[in-house]
């Protein structure tokens, strides 16, 4: 039998960070293995489920490249299905009938206290003590019939236990008794979660399931539910947490966009970086290896490499990068740096097209300089946004000058006001404008000056480029070019800040 995986987000929200990386490991899984990997939007839930939601999960499914190798499904189109199968449990005796009378609204006002909750607690000495559990099956179509309105409830056996053996966490077991009789279908014919669930799962024949460990309990039911339906339950794999600093669980009410999958495309993360960090958040191959394209993660991926205690998302929510992990960050600036440049190219130039920093010319008669450029530039860049942000004076006139690299580089030295216009004219007889020539003139010029090459070299750079880092100096003017760098050299702009 082929493996058979899926990946089934709940669309009342985007694309949490945790979800991201539940669908990674399941098309990892499905990958490796040679299965396949499935997708179902469980939009069951009528009161939460948006559609946009919706499409920003889809959205941060294709960015991140997983596309399902099946149609998609959506659950709420099963929902006859999920009806049938829970009526069919009735009908065998292996469910039955609650007419318990709706709860009355409580007052949300109310808290319960702590006491009261013990009290409450004590008094269900049994999960099944629910007075029409037991009814016979003439007295529940009478009722049935007569239009009283029910739930129907799984019947769970008084003694016994679950057990399943967890891909990740080995043998879980749980006693019935702490099972309560699990509602299968409201009394307005809407069918529940864990049985919508185990119905879908049935019927796209999933032979693995791989999900948070937040449905653990939950598995322990639906195997329960598998059973009633005379099916094998599939293979369990439960995943650690993706916690907080500290321990907490990320939430997007306390952590905002930093669970949201579509922040890290916005910040100008690439996916193929994201992919690789999202891997090792609570996975980890044999080696040290930490760099891994895609074919190398499905290669190296299997359950055994999952570790059981949570993971931490390191971002300390006081520091200006505080929307990101500093290993994602980290992880991004390697792929910006070593990514081969062809892969990158496409990358940069969205970049630059949606910052208005785009020219046609970049494709044809300055393609050249613009590889050269980019490939110079992006050994300081961490994200894609740096293309734009600090590396906006190659491909535009208008850029921002910082005040400390100003300071530093350009007021400190005042004589510098009056020489780098000077060393703009030693430029311009230049007929080619090099590394080695460039080097030459400003060397001759140092000298002549008396002074030390680092003054005039960060000074150049302040001016060229309104930083204070960046790439070896002599690149940079090369980079810029003559015209460009002769203009900046003469320019009175810095200094007049
Ligand atoms: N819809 C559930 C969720 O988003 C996942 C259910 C499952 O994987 O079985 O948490």
């Amino acid at each position: 039998m082929t493996t058979r995986v899926r990946f089934a987000p709940s669309p009342t929200g985007y694309l949490h960070i945790g979800s991201a990386r539940t669908a990674l490991f399941n098309y990892l899984y499905a990958r490796h293995i040679g299965g396949t990997f499935l997708l179902r939007i469980e939009d069951t839930d009528l009161a939460r489920s948006t559609e946009e939601s919706t499409q920003s999960i889809l959205q941060g499914l294709e960015w991140l490249g997983f596309a399902p190798d099946e149609e998609i499904v959506f659950q709420s189109n099963n929902a006859g299905k999920h009806r049938a199968a829970a009526l069919k449990l009735l009908a065998e005796g292996k469910a039955y009938r609650d007419f318990t009378p709706k709860a009355e609204p409580t007052d949300k006002s109310i808290k319960e206290t702590i006491a009261d909750r013990a009290r409450r607690n004590q008094g269900v000495k049994s999960m099944r003590d629910n007075p029409f559990r037991d009814l016979s099956r003439e007295e529940s179509d009478a009722k049935a019939a007569a239009g009283e309105p029910f739930a129907i409830r799984l019947k769970v056996a008084e003694t016994g236990k679950t057990s399943f053996e967890d891909g990740v966490y080995g043998l879980s077991e749980r006693d019935y008794a702490e099972i309560e009789d699990l509602v299968l279908l409201r009394s307005d014919g809407h069918p529940l979660y864990n049985l919508a669930v185990v119905c879908d799962d049935i019927e796209m024949e999933i032979t693995d399931i791989i999900r948070g460990q937040d449905h653990l309990t939950n598995t322990h039911k639906q195997i329960l539910i598998y059973e009633a339906l005379g099916k094998t339950p599939p293979r369990f794999a439960h995943l650690p947490l993706i916690l907080a600093p500290g321990g907490k669980k990320l939430s997007k009410r306390i952590h905002g966009e930093i669970v949201s999958m579509t922040t890290y495309r916005d910040h100008g993360f690439l996916a193929a970086a994201f992919r690789n960090f999202l891997a090792l958040l609570g996975w980890s191959p044999k080696t040290e290896q930490e760099i891994m394209t895609l074919d190398e993660l499905v290669s190296a991926f299997t359950l055994e490499g999952i570790h059981r205690n949570n993971a931490i998302f390191n971002f300390d929510a006081t520091s200006a990068k505080r929307w990101t992990d500093d290993k994602a960050l980290w992880m991004n600036a390697e792929y910006v740096r070593t990514m081969p440049l062809a892969e990158i190219l496409p990358f940069i130039k969205a970049e630059l097209k949606s910052a208005k920093l785009w020219r046609e010319e970049y494709e044809e008669e300055d393609k050249e300089w613009f590889e050269k450029t980019a490939d110079l530039i992006r050994g300081r860049f961490f994200t894609l946004k740096d293309f734009s942000a600090q590396g906006r004076a190659y491909f535009s006139e208008d850029f921002d000058f910082d005040p400390a690299a100003i300071a530093k580089n350009l007021k400190k030295f005042p004589d510098l006001q009056t020489w780098l216009p000077e060393l703009a004219e030693r430029f311009e007889p230049m007929t080619s404008f090099t590394h080695d020539e460039i080097e030459a003139v400003v060397k001759q010029f140092t000298e002549e000056k008396g002074t030390k090459l680092g003054v005039i070299m960060n000074g150049a750079r302040a001016a060229l480029t309104g930083v204070a880092v960046g790439p070896s100096m002599l690149a940079v003017f090369e980079a810029i070019g003559k015209e460009r760098s002769i203009l900046r050299l003469k320019s009175q702009v810095a200094w007049n800040m």
